[in-house]
Order: structure tokens, then sequence, then C-alpha cells
């Protein structure tokens, strides 16, 4: 729809300004700096950094109502920039200029509620939010539009070149970035860390064909980590961890988009992510309480986060229930299927401490949780999902086994709306299905497949092919013959008539 085709009160709206005074502030000693610069931690004291805009105030001016309608009919308007997360763009990058927006389609992905079967099994009313479906078929794509976007951004206002974007990644983050930076071309190299043999072939061939220079370590992915990180401090790269506030940012669409999904009425709702580095529920924390700042959302929905048994740091750490006495312990992660959030000494750990006080003190401290779930349990509710219309990976198996763990314990009740985090697509973790289908998992995984999830192609054996090409006909007609009779009796099918 054309600008002046929408309601007057709402057209000086629709195309944000740009403007806001946006600065990095450390989480621990509060000191502000400048975003002309690519800054990761905080000088001072080593602290990460998160973004805070000086000029909120101005945001705070519009009233929820009229924020309600920006964003509604803001999906009407054509306008590449404004159709993935900056939708938001007050909220997320205030200062960016909509012609430095990268935008590849990345967010407002497809609600999908269960089916009725699936909702009566669980017990609760639910939909899978198919973060699948962003271009590099993971959520990472959010965050990195906003890394890239502000990274093509102080290229040109700082004249940069010769920039090296770099990340260690479990596959989905380096995935991500290559995609991202092959799209702003010679301006911007990338170079992804992975641990060797700890992606999936999918995830690898994600930033070799992107055109991303790809380095493996032994180890497991904390360790290409601690490596990146030593690296940034050290050499002139751009860090597109989530330890980049950016991503962060670009992350929190997904909170307001489920808000805007629900009309902006949370109350009642559930929210459900697997915990791997942390960025993804640092980011849903800090979106819910930003929108919950300015009325946006009147209520807070619960937020569940959820880790396997093989990785379960942030779980250890809330198994204490007086904060005072909480004390954070990373841990030896053991071979996970979800391997994307495979991850002992999650980053943004800092972060999430002093969100889920903030967001205890306003909603309760019943608002946020933090479950643990196996591998058996994460398998079978993958293939569950499969089985009833979903493309959930392992982390998005995770999360639906998650959910059911928080009904079991009575942290979600059966008269709350979940959604669950399908964090990313199906296809990515193929892997691990066949070794469920071919019951081949080492003893570590500890997954026992169950037969009736359990499934295999099957090969029909013609009684006779002519070995000479061309067929003649009716060599053609006796083979087609034959195998439509195997096929037949395979499937049980009975004749016509
Ligand atoms: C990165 C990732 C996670 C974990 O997210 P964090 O932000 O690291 O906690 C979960 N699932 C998938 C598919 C991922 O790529
Ligand atoms: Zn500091």
């Amino acid at each position: 729809m054309k600008l002046k085709d929408f309601p007057e009160h709402i057209q000086k709206h629709l195309i944000p300004e740009v403007t806001g005074q946006v600065v990095y502030r450390c989480l621990d000693c509060g000191t502000e700096y400048d975003i002309d610069r690519l800054l990761y931690t905080c000088p001072a004291c080593h602290s990460v950094l998160l973004l805070a805009d000086l000029a909120f105030d101005r945001v705070k001016k519009i009233d929820s109502k009229t924020w309600h309608q920006i964003f509604d009919y803001r999906k009407m308007l054509n306008i590449a920039a404004l159709k993935g997360i900056y939708r938001y763009h007050e909220f997320i990058g205030p200062m960016m200029p909509l012609d430095a927006v990268i935008c590849l389609g990345e967010g407002h992905t497809p609600m999908v509620e269960a089916n009725a079967y699936l909702q009566d099994l669980v017990g609760a009313r639910f939909y899978f939010k198919n973060e699948g479906q962003n271009p590099s078929a993971s959520f990472k794509d959010r965050g990195m539009a906003a890394a890239l976007s502000y990274l093509n951004f102080i290229i040109r206002t700082q004249q940069l070149d010769g920039v090296l974007a770099i990340c260690a990644s479990t596959g989905d983050t380096s995935a991500a970035a290559a995609l991202y930076a092959a799209y702003l071309g010679q301006k911007v190299a990338s170079a992804v860390l992975l641990p060797h043999g700890k992606v999936t072939p999918q995830q690898l061939s994600q930033p070799l064909g992107a055109g991303a220079r790809v380095l493996e370590i032994p180890g497991v992915f904390d360790d290409c980590m601690r490596v990146v990180e030593a690296l940034s401090e050290h050499y002139h790269v751009a860090l597109l961890n989530s330890k980049n506030s950016w991503r962060i940012r670009g992350q929190e669409s997904y909170a307001y988009e489920v808000a805007q999904w629900f009309d902006y009425d949370l109350s009642g709702k559930v929210i459900v992510v697997p915990i791997g580095n942390a960025g993804n529920i640092t980011a849903v924390l800090e979106g819910l309480l930003r929108f919950h700042d300015l009325g946006i959302i009147e209520a807070l929905p619960k937020v569940i986060g959820v880790q396997s048994r093989h990785a379960n740091p942030v779980f250890r750490y809330y198994q204490e229930k007086n904060p005072q006495r909480r004390l954070f312990v990373p841990v030896t992660v053991q071979p996970s299927v979800a391997q994307a959030a495979m991850i002992g000494r999650p980053v943004s750990m800092p972060r999430v401490i002093r969100l889920v006080e903030e967001y205890s003190r306003r909603a309760g401290d019943d608002s946020f949780a933090v479950v643990e779930v196996t591998e058996q349990e994460i398998m079978d509710n993958m293939l569950l999902a499969n089985r009833n219309g979903h493309i959930a990976c392992t982390q998005g198996g995770e999360s639906l086994a998650g959910l059911r763990a928080a009904l079991r314990a009575g942290i979600v009740n059966k008269d709350e709306v979940a959604v669950v985090d399908a964090t990313a697509h199906h296809l990515k973790f193929i892997g691990f299905q066949q070794m469920y289908f071919d019951n081949s998992f080492p003893p570590e995984f500890e997954v026992t497949p169950k037969p009736e999830y359990q499934n295999r192609p099957q090969l029909l054996a013609p009684e006779k092919m002519p070995v000479h090409s061309p067929w003649t006909p009716a060599e053609m007609q006796e083979f087609t013959q034959d195998m439509v009779q195997q096929v037949a009796a395979a499937l049980g099918l009975k004749t016509k008539g």
C-alpha cells in the first residue's frame, strides 16, 4: 500500500526517522562508549556491553496504541528495508539509515499451531514458531541482519575497508554470518571457526557455499569461542558472536513478533527457548522488557529456557532457589543431538542473570524457569513434531520436550498458551534422524530409538530388468506391471470393483 493511502495520523510514523542516540553501555561499570567503532567488551572492566538509546524518551512519547498501529500498518508497506527485523526500527537501530539495512528475508517466521492430536498429547495449546524458515534456516539470521546492517553502516560512515568479520560457531552462526557478509560483497570478508566434527555436513556446507574462510579447531564450541575472543581483543576483526550486542538487538525481533501475533496481549502466554550460548534467551527477555517498558505489552509472558542434560550450566545455576547463593559454574559438555546448544560456558550468562532479576521483579518469581531434558526426549519429541507436520530440528525437539517437562513440573499449566521455538530447520540436523533410524547412536548419546518413530525406504526389486536399451514396448510394460503389483502389495492396496 502507498504511504498516502494509510490513515493520516499514522502516516508520519510509518517511515522511521533516522534518529536516536545509540551508545554501548557496560553491563558492570556503566561506562558508555560511542558506537562509531566496533566494541564487544568494556575497555575499562572487560564486562559485556549492551546497547542503549539515550534519546529513547522520544520513543516513549508515542502511546502504546499508536505503536500497535505503527507495527501493524508497517506490515502493509512495500519497503524492503522494513520487511524484516527493521519493522521494529526504533527498537533495533534507530540511527540506521534505511539504505544501510540489509534484509535477506529474515524474520516474520510462521507461527504454526500444533494439531489437535499433538496438543492433546502435550496437554496444552501451543504453536511452533518456525525459525528454520529464515534465509539460512535458523534464527541466527535475525541477529546477523542487525550486526551486518550496522557493519555496513559504519563501513560507510567511517570509510573502512578490508573488514574481516569473524565468529565461532556451533554451525548456524557461521551459516548466517557467511550469508549476510557475502551479500555485502567486496566490503566484508568473513571467516568462521568451527569445532572439527561438531557441526553437521549441512551446516558446514553453508559458509563454504557463501565463500567464507572456514577454519576448524579440534575441541568443542567453547574452545573456538575462547580463540575468537582473544583474536577480537588483539586484532582488527569484527566479532559476530552474540557478544556483539547488535546480534542481541536483532534477535529481540523474535519477542516483538510474538507480541504482535497475539495482538500485544501476552497474558497467559509462555515462550519456550532452548539455551546454548544464551544469546537468544537474552534477546527474548530484553525484547519483552523493552516492550513492557513502553506499555506496548501490559503483561509479561512466562519464559522457559531449556537445556539438555549433556550441556546444562544455566539449568544448574537456577536449580538454587535462593538468588544470593547462586553460583555460576561452567560445565564440560557431553555429546548432544542439540549440537547447536552444546555449550558449557555461555558467553551471555552475565546478561541473563541481570535480565532475569529484572524480569522476576516485574512479573514474579514464577515468570522465568529453566528445565532440563534428556537426549532421548529431544530426539523423540523432534520426531513426534515432524510426524505432526512441523519442521523442528533437534533444538526444536528440545523446546517441545522442555514444554512437556515444564507442564509435568507444574511450571506451566494447561490453560496457558505456549510458543515453542523451533530454532532451525529440520534438514540441518538430518544426520541425527538417520542415526535414530539406523540405531547407530554412539553410547554416550544415550538414545534408544523407539520402533514406532523409525522409518526407512524399502527397495523393490523387479523380477526382470533388461540390461540393453532402449527397452522394447513389451519389456517396458512388463516392468511397469511387475512394479505396480509390488507397490500395491507393499501398500496393501485393494483392487477397484
Ligand atoms: C544458536 C542456536 C541455539 C542456541 O541459541 P543461543 O543463543 O546460543 O542460546 C539453539 N538452536 C539453534 C538451532 C541454534 O543455531
Ligand atoms: Zn565496564
